[in-house]
C-alpha cells in the first residue's frame, strides 16, 4: 500500500522522507509494516510476515501506480486527494477527494459489473459519488491512446460505457487520464437483407482529455454523482439496482 502510520499520522511512501529508526504501521491491522524504496518501482510499504490484513495480500504495483498516478492528476488540477481511506464503514477508498465528497476507484483488474455496482451502490447510499478510471491494459488491451485499432473491451467496461452516456474514464502507464469513447466496429459482411452486420462487442475507441471543472451535482432520487459537465457527463445516467 501507499499509506502507513508514523506516530499518530498518515504519510504517503512516494513522498516520504524516511529517518533511520522511525517504524511503520498499517492504519488497518495495526501489523508492523516495512517501506520499499525500489529502484524503478513506486515507493510502497508492505506488511512484515505473518499479517492477516485485506492489504497484506494481492496488491499489485500497476494498482498502487494508478493510486499515486490519480492521486497526482486531481491533486495537480487544485483537488487535494487522500489515499485508502475509510470513507464508509465497509469499504477502502483507492483515492479520495474531499472537497467534492467524490471517490475514485482504481480498476487495473478484472470486476464483474454487479461487484462494481454494488460497490458504488455503498458509497452513493452514504452520499458519495464514484468515479470509476480503468487502466488502459485492461479497457482497451493495449498502452497507448494513440493506437487506433478495434478492441473488445471487458464486459464491465462496455457495460459502464453505456451507462455514463457513452463514456469511460481511462488511465495510462504515464498517469494520463482520458475520457475514452467506443464506437461500433465497422461492417463486416451483408446479412440477406443486404444490411452491414458487426460483432457487437468488437469496438473502435477514440480518446479525449478530461475536461475541467468537475463537480459533484445530486440527482433527484438525492444521489450524488460525479459530473463532467464539460463532457456532458456524470456518473450514473439512470438509478441501477443494486444485486444480491
Ligand atoms: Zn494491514
Amino acid at each position: 500500500m501507499l499509506t502507513a502510520n508514523l506516530n499518530d499520522g498518515r504519510v504517503y511512501a512516494p513522498d516520504l522522507k524516511h529517518k533511520e529508526g522511525d517504524s511503520y504501521s498499517c492504519p488497518y491491522c495495526e501489523h508492523k509494516m516495512v517501506l520499499k524504496q525500489g529502484r524503478t518501482v513506486i515507493w510502497h510499504f508492505a506488511h512484515k510476515p505473518g499479517a492477516n490484513c485485506v492489504f497484506s495480500t494481492g496488491e499489485s504495483l500497476d494498482h498502487m501506480n494508478m493510486k499515486h498516478h490519480v492521486g497526482k492528476f486531481f491533486s495537480a488540477r487544485g483537488l487535494a486527494c487522500q489515499y485508502e481511506v475509510r470513507v464508509i464503514r465497509n469499504r477502502i477508498a483507492d483515492v479520495f477527494i474531499p472537497t467534492l465528497r467524490v471517490v475514485v476507484e482504481c480498476q487495473e483488474s478484472p470486476i464483474s459489473f454487479y461487484d462494481l455496482i454494488n460497490r458504488s451502490h455503498d458509497y452513493w447510499s452514504e452520499h458519495y459519488s464514484v468515479l470509476w478510471v480503468f487502466s488502459i491494459a485492461r479497457a482497451c488491451d493495449h498502452w497507448s491512446f494513440k493506437v487506433r485499432r478495434e478492441i473488445r473491451p471487458p464486459d464491465e467496461v462496455r457495460a459502464l460505457h453505456k451507462e455514463l452516456w457513452g463514456q469511460v474514464c481511462v488511465m495510462n502507464e504515464e498517469g494520463e487520464l482520458r475520457v475514452m469513447h467506443l464506437d461500433s466496429a465497422t461492417g463486416r459482411y451483408n446479412d440477406y437483407t443486404g444490411g452491414s452486420r458487426y460483432p457487437k462487442t468488437l469496438k473502435n475507441p477514440s480518446f479525449r482529455e478530461l475536461e475541467f471543472p468537475v463537480r459533484s451535482r445530486e440527482s433527484s432520487s438525492g444521489d450524488l454523482h460525479f459530473a463532467m459537465p464539460a463532457n456532458r457527463s456524470w456518473w450514473p445516467k439512470r438509478s441501477w439496482g443494486r444485486y444480491s
